[in-house]
Protein backbone atom coordinates (compact mmCIF):
# COMPACT_ATOMS: atom_id res chain seq x y z
CA UNK A 1 0.00 0.00 0.00
CA UNK A 2 1.23 3.35 -0.72
CA UNK A 3 4.84 1.79 -1.52
CA UNK A 4 5.63 5.73 -2.66
CA UNK A 5 4.54 7.60 0.65
CA UNK A 6 6.43 6.47 3.85
CA UNK A 7 5.32 7.52 7.52
CA UNK A 8 7.74 7.38 10.36
CA UNK A 9 5.57 7.34 13.63
CA UNK A 10 7.03 9.67 16.10
CA UNK A 11 6.31 8.61 19.51
CA UNK A 12 7.04 12.20 21.31
CA UNK A 13 6.80 11.45 24.80
CA UNK A 14 3.66 11.70 27.12
CA UNK A 15 1.20 13.85 28.29
CA UNK A 16 -0.66 13.29 31.86
CA UNK A 17 -4.39 13.96 31.74
CA UNK A 18 -7.27 13.48 34.00
CA UNK A 19 -9.35 10.74 32.23
CA UNK A 20 -12.39 13.20 31.18
CA UNK A 21 -10.06 14.82 28.49
CA UNK A 22 -9.84 12.63 26.04
CA UNK A 23 -12.53 10.38 27.27
CA UNK A 24 -15.01 12.84 28.55
CA UNK A 25 -17.28 13.34 25.50
CA UNK A 26 -17.62 16.53 23.40
CA UNK A 27 -19.50 18.16 26.38
CA UNK A 28 -17.25 17.51 29.51
CA UNK A 29 -16.79 20.38 31.09
CA UNK A 30 -14.11 22.28 31.24
CA UNK A 31 -13.06 21.99 35.11
CA UNK A 32 -13.70 18.18 34.85
CA UNK A 33 -11.70 17.70 31.53
CA UNK A 34 -8.91 19.81 33.19
CA UNK A 35 -8.95 17.58 36.38
CA UNK A 36 -7.98 20.71 38.44
CA UNK A 37 -10.11 18.70 41.24
CA UNK A 38 -9.23 15.27 40.26
CA UNK A 39 -7.28 12.91 42.15
CA UNK A 40 -3.72 12.27 41.06
CA UNK A 41 -3.99 8.94 40.71
CA UNK A 42 -6.90 8.32 38.71
CA UNK A 43 -4.73 10.43 35.94
CA UNK A 44 -4.09 8.99 32.78
CA UNK A 45 0.02 9.13 30.68
CA UNK A 46 -0.84 9.43 27.04
CA UNK A 47 1.51 9.08 24.54
CA UNK A 48 1.71 12.47 22.67
CA UNK A 49 2.82 11.26 18.49
CA UNK A 50 4.17 13.62 15.75
CA UNK A 51 4.48 12.05 12.21
CA UNK A 52 7.08 12.38 9.24
CA UNK A 53 5.36 11.96 5.73
CA UNK A 54 7.99 11.40 2.76
CA UNK A 55 6.57 11.74 -0.33
CA UNK A 56 7.00 13.14 -4.30
CA UNK A 57 6.09 16.68 -2.26
CA UNK A 58 9.42 16.23 -0.10
CA UNK A 59 9.31 15.76 3.58
CA UNK A 60 6.44 16.62 5.89
CA UNK A 61 6.14 17.06 9.29
CA UNK A 62 2.07 16.42 10.68
CA UNK A 63 2.42 18.07 14.20
CA UNK A 64 5.57 18.67 16.61
CA UNK A 65 5.56 17.05 20.22
CA UNK A 66 6.70 18.25 23.59
CA UNK A 67 9.80 21.00 23.25
CA UNK A 68 12.97 19.33 24.81
CA UNK A 69 12.27 21.95 27.08
CA UNK A 70 9.60 20.21 29.18
CA UNK A 71 11.99 17.66 30.30
CA UNK A 72 15.49 18.77 29.76
CA UNK A 73 16.89 16.04 31.29
CA UNK A 74 14.74 13.56 29.53
CA UNK A 75 12.85 13.82 33.05
CA UNK A 76 9.90 15.06 34.64
CA UNK A 77 10.26 18.51 35.48
CA UNK A 78 7.55 20.80 36.71
CA UNK A 79 9.59 24.08 37.01
CA UNK A 80 10.60 23.69 33.05
CA UNK A 81 7.26 22.59 32.41
CA UNK A 82 5.44 25.84 34.11
CA UNK A 83 7.80 27.68 32.14
CA UNK A 84 7.31 25.91 28.26
CA UNK A 85 3.59 25.67 28.76
CA UNK A 86 3.53 29.08 30.01
CA UNK A 87 1.17 29.24 33.08
CA UNK A 88 0.67 27.02 36.23
CA UNK A 89 -3.12 26.35 34.84
CA UNK A 90 -1.84 25.05 31.81
CA UNK A 91 0.75 22.97 33.68
CA UNK A 92 -2.17 21.77 36.48
CA UNK A 93 -4.14 20.07 33.52
CA UNK A 94 -1.10 19.02 31.22
CA UNK A 95 1.64 17.32 32.33
CA UNK A 96 4.23 16.28 29.98
CA UNK A 97 7.50 14.56 29.81
CA UNK A 98 9.93 13.77 27.25
CA UNK A 99 12.83 11.04 27.47
CA UNK A 100 16.03 11.82 25.77
CA UNK A 101 16.42 11.39 22.24
CA UNK A 102 12.25 11.58 21.62
CA UNK A 103 11.82 15.30 21.00
CA UNK A 104 11.15 15.91 16.96
CA UNK A 105 14.63 17.17 16.39
CA UNK A 106 16.21 14.47 17.77
CA UNK A 107 14.26 11.67 16.03
CA UNK A 108 14.81 13.31 12.80
CA UNK A 109 18.26 13.48 13.37
CA UNK A 110 19.01 10.16 14.09
CA UNK A 111 17.50 9.68 10.41
CA UNK A 112 19.92 11.93 9.13
CA UNK A 113 17.74 15.20 8.55
CA UNK A 114 18.22 18.47 9.61
CA UNK A 115 14.76 20.58 10.18
CA UNK A 116 16.12 23.16 7.13
CA UNK A 117 15.43 19.58 5.18
CA UNK A 118 11.60 19.68 6.27
CA UNK A 119 9.62 21.16 3.30
CA UNK A 120 6.27 21.53 5.03
CA UNK A 121 5.36 21.75 8.88
CA UNK A 122 1.36 20.78 9.04
CA UNK A 123 -0.10 21.47 12.76
CA UNK A 124 -3.41 19.93 13.43
CA UNK A 125 -4.69 22.44 15.71
CA UNK A 126 -2.58 24.73 18.25
CA UNK A 127 -2.53 22.82 21.65
CA UNK A 128 0.69 22.37 23.49
CA UNK A 129 1.39 18.39 23.03
CA UNK A 130 1.34 19.20 19.31
CA UNK A 131 2.85 22.67 18.65
CA UNK A 132 4.73 23.25 21.98
CA UNK A 133 7.65 21.14 20.18
CA UNK A 134 7.06 23.77 17.22
CA UNK A 135 10.26 25.68 17.88
CA UNK A 136 12.70 22.30 17.30
CA UNK A 137 12.03 22.20 13.33
CA UNK A 138 10.89 26.00 13.25
CA UNK A 139 14.02 26.22 10.12
CA UNK A 140 11.34 24.13 7.55
CA UNK A 141 10.48 25.79 4.64
CA UNK A 142 6.82 26.23 5.61
CA UNK A 143 4.70 26.14 8.31
CA UNK A 144 1.06 25.67 7.94
CA UNK A 145 -2.31 25.45 10.58
CA UNK A 146 -5.87 26.33 9.74
CA UNK A 147 -7.35 30.08 9.63
CA UNK A 148 -9.64 28.72 11.65
CA UNK A 149 -7.62 27.47 14.56
CA UNK A 150 -5.37 30.45 15.21
CA UNK A 151 -8.45 32.70 14.89
CA UNK A 152 -10.07 30.07 18.11
CA UNK A 153 -6.72 29.98 19.41
CA UNK A 154 -6.57 33.78 19.82
CA UNK A 155 -10.08 34.32 20.54
CA UNK A 156 -8.88 35.29 24.15
CA UNK A 157 -11.62 33.89 25.92
CA UNK A 158 -10.46 32.98 29.52
CA UNK A 159 -9.84 29.55 28.60
CA UNK A 160 -8.07 29.90 25.66
CA UNK A 161 -5.94 32.25 27.29
CA UNK A 162 -4.68 29.30 29.15
CA UNK A 163 -5.03 26.77 26.60
CA UNK A 164 -2.85 28.55 24.13
CA UNK A 165 0.21 30.81 24.38
CA UNK A 166 1.64 32.15 21.03
CA UNK A 167 5.08 31.39 22.51
CA UNK A 168 4.89 28.49 20.84
CA UNK A 169 4.29 29.69 17.23
CA UNK A 170 5.10 33.40 17.57
CA UNK A 171 8.04 33.58 16.28
CA UNK A 172 8.23 31.25 13.60
CA UNK A 173 7.29 31.81 10.00
CA UNK A 174 3.85 30.25 10.59
CA UNK A 175 1.19 30.62 7.91
CA UNK A 176 -2.38 30.00 8.03
CA UNK A 177 -4.64 28.34 5.19
CA UNK A 178 -8.34 28.72 4.11
CA UNK A 179 -10.21 25.87 3.56
CA UNK A 180 -10.31 24.86 -0.61
CA UNK A 181 -12.50 21.45 -0.42
CA UNK A 182 -15.87 20.11 1.25
CA UNK A 183 -14.09 16.85 2.67
CA UNK A 184 -15.25 15.31 6.13
CA UNK A 185 -18.68 15.85 7.89
CA UNK A 186 -17.75 19.19 8.83
CA UNK A 187 -17.76 20.17 5.13
CA UNK A 188 -13.80 22.11 5.24
CA UNK A 189 -10.69 20.68 3.91
CA UNK A 190 -7.58 21.87 2.92
CA UNK A 191 -5.98 19.98 0.16
CA UNK A 192 -2.53 21.18 0.53
CA UNK A 193 -0.99 20.62 -3.21
CA UNK A 194 -3.57 20.13 -5.27
CA UNK A 195 -3.59 16.77 -6.03
CA UNK A 196 -5.59 14.91 -2.97
CA UNK A 197 -2.26 13.29 -1.82
CA UNK A 198 -2.67 14.50 1.53
CA UNK A 199 -5.73 16.99 2.62
CA UNK A 200 -6.39 18.15 6.12
CA UNK A 201 -10.03 17.38 7.06
CA UNK A 202 -11.41 19.85 9.57
CA UNK A 203 -12.48 17.90 12.58
CA UNK A 204 -14.06 20.49 14.63
CA UNK A 205 -15.02 20.31 18.56
CA UNK A 206 -11.95 19.74 20.37
CA UNK A 207 -10.99 22.69 18.62
CA UNK A 208 -12.36 24.61 16.12
CA UNK A 209 -9.86 24.15 13.79
CA UNK A 210 -8.65 21.07 14.32
CA UNK A 211 -7.73 18.82 11.45
CA UNK A 212 -7.02 15.00 10.58
CA UNK A 213 -4.74 14.48 8.10
CA UNK A 214 -5.86 12.55 4.86
CA UNK A 215 -3.04 10.72 3.20
CA UNK A 216 -3.87 9.20 -0.50
CA UNK A 217 -1.33 6.99 -1.91
CA UNK A 218 -1.58 6.88 -6.28
CA UNK A 219 -3.55 4.12 -5.92
CA UNK A 220 -6.72 6.05 -4.52
CA UNK A 221 -6.26 3.96 -0.89
CA UNK A 222 -5.72 6.29 2.20
CA UNK A 223 -4.98 6.69 5.50
CA UNK A 224 -6.77 8.97 8.19
CA UNK A 225 -4.16 10.48 11.04
CA UNK A 226 -6.56 11.42 13.91
CA UNK A 227 -5.28 13.66 16.52
CA UNK A 228 -7.77 13.06 19.27
CA UNK A 229 -7.38 10.66 22.16
CA UNK A 230 -11.07 9.78 22.71
CA UNK A 231 -11.16 8.56 19.40
CA UNK A 232 -8.11 6.68 19.04
CA UNK A 233 -8.71 3.66 21.69
CA UNK A 234 -11.74 2.35 19.70
CA UNK A 235 -9.89 2.76 16.37
CA UNK A 236 -6.35 1.58 16.77
CA UNK A 237 -6.34 0.28 19.90
CA UNK A 238 -4.14 2.73 21.49
CA UNK A 239 -5.77 1.53 25.02
CA UNK A 240 -2.17 -0.75 25.45
CA UNK A 241 -0.74 2.15 25.87
CA UNK A 242 -2.61 3.48 28.43
CA UNK A 243 -0.87 3.48 31.89
CA UNK A 244 -1.96 4.87 35.53
CA UNK A 245 0.00 7.49 36.86
CA UNK A 246 2.44 6.64 39.46
ZN1 LIG B 1 -5.70 18.99 21.60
Amino acid sequence: MMAEIKIHVFHTGEACVAPDLPFGGEHCSTIKASGAFAKKSERLWLPVSAYLIECSHGKIIFDCGWHRNMSPDGVFDKKAQIKSLGSLPLYVTNQGRIEKGLAIDEQLAALGIHPADLDLVLLSHLDCDHTNGLNLVADAKQILVSKDELLFAENKTPVNRIRYNADWWRSTKMQTFDWNGTEGLAGKSYDVFGDESLVMVNIPGHSKGLCALKITGSDGRFILLLRRWRLRPKIVGAADHIRHCR
